[in-house]
């Protein structure tokens, strides 16, 4: 039985669905070999202003065994959301953010506030997830809601409609690699 539970934003689960699998699509253009996050910033009426992945600020070599390395890695990167805000070239006023593979860490959440981005969408995290960020993705949560930012968690379990998405995504992906 299909037990996925539906929660959208105010564009439908069907533009949700799309934005997220971009969301993940863009998340792949990352170097880095452990963490590959994608964000999509989406108007109101449909249209995308800016996307982002997690990568090094431009000009500073970004060769992928760099990212294996966490003491150079962490006071260089910059997350996928922030990128997304900064390569946006129109208002984010009262836009939508979606993100890959989670919810944004408190520092970026902070950024996506101030930008303007008034609902943020990402797929519902793993327990896997949880209970490795379980106290920074509550963080979040508390922040947002302080904010008056509307915050949703769509399900990408196996049954749901995403994921079935996402395999097929997947497969289109590995087949023109080839
Ligand atoms: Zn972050």
């Amino acid at each position: 039985m299909n037990s996925f539970k539906i929660t959208c934003s105010e564009l439908g689960y069907k533009w949700d669905a799309r934005f997220i699998v971009m969301a993940h699509h863009v998340s792949l253009w990352s170097k880095d070999p452990s963490t590959k996050t994608g964000a999509v910033i989406v108007r109101p009426d449909k249209t995308i202003v800016s996307v982002g992945y997690n990568g090094f600020p431009r000009g500073i070599a970004d060769p992928e065994y760099l990212y294996d390395d966490r003491e150079y890695k962490y006071p260089r990167i910059v997350h996928a959301e922030v990128n997304a805000i900064l390569n946006a070239k129109d208002t984010l006023k009262n836009t939508i953010l979606y993100q890959w593979p989670a919810s944004s860490c408190s520092d970026c959440c902070k950024m996506v506030i101030q930008a303007g981005i008034k609902t943020v969408v990402n797929p519902k995290p793993s327990p896997d997830y949880i209970s490795r960020w379980g106290k920074e993705d509550k963080l979040t949560k508390q922040i947002f809601n302080e904010a008056n930012i509307t915050y949703l968690e769509v399900d990408i379990n196996d049954n749901s409609p995403i994921a079935k998405w996402l395999r097929f995504i997947k497969t289109t992906l590995s087949i023109s690699s080839r």
